[in-house]
């Protein structure tokens, strides 16, 4: 599934900036593709698009291409742009339910007709990935992920960290799903496997986007933070805060968070920092913040928070409830 992104961009002549192109000529660069002897189709996002124009409705567009065939092949390869690309595997982790086959998303840091490039490493490492079976015979990885240079990662766990380096994923509080070297090395006790009988592939393609992203930084002023607070029609807030889901104690910051929440809103703790946690109770800092009502997304990335939270008003209209799934891994997205 080629949605656009730097692994297929050529140099527009005349301003010299990257341009999504076609699909016909990424794969006109990998001819070892052939190689590989598998049965591959592509389907073409119309127009191919640089990933920072990526917006829900594509994303249900990816999971429709998904479900259409989901029945007729192995796995799936989904091209994308790196700088959205966390979001997109997060978003569709939550879409589609009951996985049982691989969703490999990859792309690339510089283009596909480009002498270093990465992108064919990372097409063709997919590729395998995504047809790789364990000795029982089902998928190897049944869920979606991140390939990209030597690692692959949980999609709903992944942040680009670098937009300089090969390796630019990144998965801080999950270990990786797989080593890419010589071999591939799989991470077996990582991997998602799903239990039941009922194999069938079920996907959620409504996501409400009305939420709005804060993030905390000394200074903050309340006017500023109440008119974010007070967006129309807003119904749900990533609070990013501070360390172990710190924020500040000032009567109005906790006053306008209350309000809130109690106008029906779910405001979601997530830190700042890549690696660790919110922390509840760790703190007064901290306490107050869910003395008022607001819930912990304990270990989530920023991208996962904010898909998941999407998804869920997507799909339901209690608030309350929606907190507690928010606290409540649904595919492997918080530990
Ligand atoms: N701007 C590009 C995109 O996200 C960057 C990349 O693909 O690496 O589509």
């Amino acid at each position: 599934v080629y949605t656009g992104g730097t692994i297929g961009m050529t140099e527009d002549l005349s301003t010299g900036a990257l341009v999504p192109f076609s699909f016909d000529h990424l794969m006109k660069n990998v001819p070892k593709i052939g190689r590989l002897g598998f049965n591959l189709d592509h389907v073409e996002m119309d127009p191919p698009i640089d990933s920072s124009n990526m917006n829900p409705a594509c994303w249900a567009r990816i999971a429709r291409v998904i479900a259409d065939r989901y029945e007729d092949f192995d796995g799936f390869v989904v091209l994308h742009g790196t700088d959205t690309m966390a979001y997109t595997a997060s978003a569709l982790s939550f879409m589609l339910h009951n996985l049982r086959k691989p969703v490999i998303i990859t792309g690339s840091q510089l283009p596909i007709g480009e002498v270093r490039t990465d992108g064919e490493e990372n097409l063709i490492t997919a590729l395998q990935v995504a047809a790789e079976k364990d000795r029982s015979g089902q998928q190897m990885v049944q869920e979606v992920a991140i390939l990209f240079e030597n690692s692959l990662l949980r999609g709903n766990r992944s942040t680009k960290h670098s937009a300089d380096n090969f390796d630019a994923f990144q998965s801080d509080n999950y270990p990786e799903l797989a080593r890419i070297g010589l071999g591939i090395t799989y991470n077996r006790d990582a991997l998602a496997r799903h239990e039941g009988d009922d194999t069938s592939l079920h996907v959620d393609y409504d996501v409400d986007s009305n939420i709005v992203v804060i993030d905390l930084f000394p200074g903050l002023r309340e006017d500023t933070f109440r008119h974010l607070l007070d967006c129309p029609g807003i119904r749900g807030v990533v609070l990013k805060t501070y360390g172990a889901g710190n924020g500040p104690t000032a009567e109005w910051f906790l006053r306008s968070l209350k309000e809130a929440v109690d106008r029906g809103v779910v405001v979601v703790n997530v830190t700042q920092c890549g690696n660790g946690c919110v922390i509840p109770y760790r703190y007064e800092t901290g306490r107050r913040l869910h003395n008022v009502g607001v819930v912990s997304g304990h270990d989530l990335t920023t991208e996962a928070a904010i898909t998941k939270l999407m998804y869920l008003l997507g799909q339901k209209s209690d608030p309350v409830e929606i907190g507690e799934l928010m606290e409540t891994s649904i595919c492997g997205e918080l530990s």
